[in-house]
């Protein structure tokens, strides 16, 4: 008799997750295969992880090679893989980040930006946005708006306000040197895909300097090439105080790494901050094979395809959308009403996309999606709309 794994996963994990209702049991590039032997088109990597899609051989084979060599070693000793990983990382980002801390997710790489941002000013006090996502541990919530996630713990860590997401204005009226540091993603994904004003970030980072406080850039969502560039926010910002990734960075692994300055990083005490599995090699491996493969061709071809995505569903003739906005591969569709349904019935026609705000279907493709696959989404959400079937 085949097993019900969706009934065994609901019954034996904290079912504190929305059940989609689909037991997956491989990846193939750009598909997700269930265990019927259905393919679907995924669209949404793991809310932004699977950057190469699944199973990329070159990524699978580097990460196979690290496996019989050694998994996992404490930071306090010296490793061949963790010690490249580091440089390469540092290599790409440049503009004044030095030192890499490693941990193991986005939220992790949260919580070591503001606890070096307190060791390094001897203050407490945060800025960061409405709409702002920085994860669910309790420092990264205490950054993170949405009060759903908040309410049942606070009260949350030290002093945080919030001010307007692309609000140059708020931020002037608010932030001195009383403050540790201003925290804001380049684009807000989770809260729908919001997009600021060009110069928002720049201007940030010099009101910030004036006032000397430090800005935590967090990647996480946008960083590795999603918006098309390494970084979302590299046009605009010269020199970067912390800045955070996680996701994709690892070909899959679970990975998170903030990013420091030296200034910051000389303020950071032996042991006052460790995780066991940070740095382990074999993640390591996965940094150096995804940081091999994002070279600048990759990067053209993503904002090649991020226009093209774009402009298809721009030509999408429908009144439930309000507002299509995205950069690169990281793309939203706001609509009136109904953004639930929509999702459900791509599902159903073997789309999978993610929600994202209030009403935001969102799009966080792998970087190698091709033309054809990118035809076949924006076409089947067309004939969605178009019938009313959802
Ligand atoms: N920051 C941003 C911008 C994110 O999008 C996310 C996750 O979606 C996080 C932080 C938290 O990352 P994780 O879920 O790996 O803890």
């Amino acid at each position: 008799m085949k097993a019900d794994f969706s009934f065994l996963q609901k019954n034996f994990t904290v079912d504190s997750y929305v059940n989609r209702g689909v037991t997956f049991v491989r990846g193939e590039r750009c598909y997700l295969i269930d265990n019927n032997g259905e393919y679907y088109l995924d669209l949404m990597t793991n809310y932004g992880v699977n950057i190469f899609g699944h199973n990329h051989p070159y990524i699978i084979g580097q990460i196979k090679k690290q496996l019989s060599k050694i998994i996992t070693l404490h930071c306090s000793f010296f490793n061949d893989v963790r010690a490249l990983s580091a440089k390469k990382v540092v290599e790409r980002c440049g503009k004044g980040l030095s030192k890499v801390y490693f941990s193991n997710s986005g939220a992790e790489a949260i919580e070591s930006a503001l606890k070096f941002a307190v060791l390094a000013t001897g203050k407490k006090k945060f800025l960061s946005c409405y709409g702002s996502y920085h994860g669910k541990t309790l420092g990264a919530l205490s950054a993170t708006y949405n009060q759903k996630y908040r309410t049942p713990f606070e009260p949350l860590l030290w002093e945080f306000s919030f001010i307007p997401y692309n609000d140059l204005e708020a931020l002037k009226n608010l932030i001195d040197e009383t403050f540790s540091a201003f925290i804001v993603e380049p684009i807000q994904g989770e809260s729908g895909v919001n997009i600021p004003n060009d110069g928002y970030l720049k201007e940030a980072k010099r009101i910030c300097e004036q006032r000397e406080v430090l800005m935590i850039v967090d990647e996480i969502q946008t960083g590795l090439g999603r918006t098309g560039s390494f970084l979302a926010s590299e046009n605009e910002i010269d020199s970067y105080d912390v800045i955070c990734f996680g996701k994709g960075l690892a070909g899959g692994l679970p990975v998170g790494i903030t990013l420091v300055s030296d200034k910051i990083s000389e303020k950071i005490p032996k042991s006052i901050h460790s995780s066991t599995f940070g740095g382990s090699p074999l993640v390591c491996s996965g940094i150096n094979a995804t940081l091999d493969l994002l070279d600048n061709e990759m990067l053209e071809e993503i904002r090649e395809k991020g226009n093209y995505f774009i402009r298809k569903l721009k030509e999408i003739k429908s009144d439930f959308i309000l507002e299509i906005r995205g950069k690169g591969l990281m793309l939203g569709i706001e609509f009136r009403e109904k953004r639930d349904l929509v999702l459900k019935a791509l599902q159903r026609r073997k789309i999978l996309a993610i929600p994202a705000g209030e009403n935001v279907v969102r799009f966080l493709p792998p970087y190698i999606i091709k033309k054809d696959q990118i035809d076949e989404a924006v076409d089947v959400l067309s004939d969605i709309l178009r019938s009313g079937a959802f």
